[in-house]
């Protein structure tokens, strides 16, 4: 319970959301003034943008947001895609369609074969990232599975095409299992605490392992214990108060900052959607507006600037390619929320999957989308592969030297999409980008290395950056 209270001081954040709420608009103007420093948000300050209700406020909120993920990031956005292993789980959590009495549920452990099946399958739609995601399922599904899994996935190539990073987001491991992950070749760990709120967290996981809130709590001390450098947090929006929940993060990241000297690498902002034999995934009991759901994300990324937001599928693809402008930094494409659901083609409706998947376009799609609205989509994986991680990454991200290497790394790896599988019309539209966008690039020296690495590439190298 002590350390429960050193990580989250529930009491704290119940006063500081009291204290705020009636605070004026020229005061929430100038913490949002300050924010464009860079410096992020004491709880305090981020609670007072929380309570803003004002049309313009929120707007210049936003705006910082934006401006804020672009120069610490410049304009591009990563792509990654899940790669779901098995639906089996012994959770019963309320708002999941994988949880244990889902009895219509088909369950799958996939094996080494289908895993195969379904990174060739991600890797034919140009996908370099993915995102390992697993029911809690320890017989089925645990380190030994995982380790195998892992190794498949890094081991399938076709072509030039391969996975070169693997993010994972599975149930809480012990120490010694964290490290079998790391020493399997992990980017990040993710895991999300769902929600802050105790007495909620209980009502929402009536039984199995994740009912215990304090080891889902420290998970992410064990798994930076075990030389896991990058770590990603998130909340399930919808369970309860969205202000309490955002507090509840920024003071789990200050923790994480104080304790191991760098915070959260990645921070995913999930809403619930519906989900089959979910009795709270129709009618969540604090249902986050499009309206608040912006809000917060801009919020977030005032208050802990240097950390990648993660949005995924979950919502539209209108919400999307508008949240993409306020400090988003990291999406996910054509999603399928089931295992063997890329290889079979699923459906991406609520019956199959974990949850009902909002925004169905296919990762061609997002990418021509995103371009025409002047992002420069991203398939980097340059940092974890050179050490860029934990602490190092951030020294490198807040004197805003992480720019330099994000945006010739976007363009190149841009370019090897768009080589390898962009068809006539994307091809058009990338390559004005990538002229533009090199153009863009300020140094020099880096605007002529860019230049000379893209020619290499157009001769047939691949795997380029900086
Ligand atoms: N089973 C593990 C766990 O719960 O930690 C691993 C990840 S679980 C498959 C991935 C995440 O999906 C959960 O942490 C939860 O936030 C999210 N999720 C579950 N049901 C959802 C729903 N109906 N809508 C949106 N997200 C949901
Ligand atoms: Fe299982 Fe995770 Fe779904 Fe809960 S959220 S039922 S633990 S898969």
């Amino acid at each position: 319970m002590k350390m429960q209270r050193e990580i989250i001081p529930i009491e704290e954040i119940k006063q500081t959301l009291k204290k705020t709420r009636e605070v004026s608009a020229r005061e929430a103007g100038s913490i949002i003034e300050k924010a464009e420093g860079l410096k992020g948000l004491t709880p305090d300050e981020a609670a007072v943008l929380l309570h803003c209700e004002d049309k313009y406020l929120i707007e210049s909120l936003c705006r910082a947001a934006e401006r804020i993920k672009e120069s610490i990031y410049g304009n591009r956005l990563v792509l990654f895609a899940p790669l779901y292993l098995t639906n089996t789980c012994v959770n019963n959590c309320l708002y999941c369609g994988f949880r244990r009495d889902n009895l219509d549920l088909e369950r799958r452990v996939l094996s080494e074969e289908e895993i195969r099946s379904e990174t060739e399958t991600l890797i034919r739609d140009g996908h370099k990232r993915v995102l390992v995601v697993a029911g809690e399922s320890p017989r089925e599904c645990g380190i030994d599975y995982l380790e195998r899994a892992i190794k498949t996935i890094y081991s399938t190539k076709i072509a030039h095409g391969e996975i070169r990073r693997i993010n994972v987001n599975v149930a809480p491991l012990n120490i010694g299992e964290f490290r079998r992950l790391k020493a399997a070749g992990i980017g990040t760990y993710q895991l999300f605490q769902e929600t802050y709120h105790l007495p909620t967290y209980q009502r929402v996981h009536p039984s199995g392992p994740k009912r215990d809130y304090h080891n889902r709590l420290t998970a992410l001390d064990r798994a930076m214990e075990a030389g896991i450098d990058d770590v990603g947090m998130g909340v399930l929006f919808g369970l309860y108060d969205y202000r309490f929940e955002v507090l509840a993060l920024l003071y789990h990241a200050q923790y994480l900052e104080r304790k191991f000297g760098v915070g959260p690498h990645t921070v995913s902002v999930p809403r619930i959607e519906p989900a089959a034999y979910a009795p709270i995934s129709a009618n969540p009991p604090h249902a986050v507006t499009d309206a608040d759901f912006m809000k917060l994300i801009a919020v977030l990324r005032l208050a802990i600037p240097y950390t990648g937001i993660i949005l995924s599928t979950r919502e539209n693809a209108g919400l999307r390619d508008r949240l993409f402008h306020i400090g988003v930094s990291q999406i996910s494409a054509s999603s399928r929320t089931s295992p063997g659901g890329y290889t079979q083609g699923e459906d991406t409706s609520v019956s199959n999957g974990q949850f009902a998947v909002g925004d169905r376009r296919t990762t061609t799609e997002v990418i021509r989308d995103i371009s025409k609205d002047g992002f420069s989509p991203s398939f980097c994986t340059a940092c974890y592969r050179v050490g860029r991680t934990g602490q190092e990454f951030m020294d490198h991200a807040k004197p805003g030297h992480i720019q330099k290497f994000c945006l010739p790394n976007s363009i190149l790896s841009f370019k090897e999409y768009l080589l390898d599988y962009g068809g006539e019309e994307l091809r058009k539209i990338g390559e004005s980008l990538i002229e533009k966008q090199t153009a863009a690039i300020q140094d020099t020296h880096l605007r002529k290395a860019t230049l000379k690495k893209l020619q290499e590439i157009e001769m047939g190298k691949r795997d380029l950056y900086f």
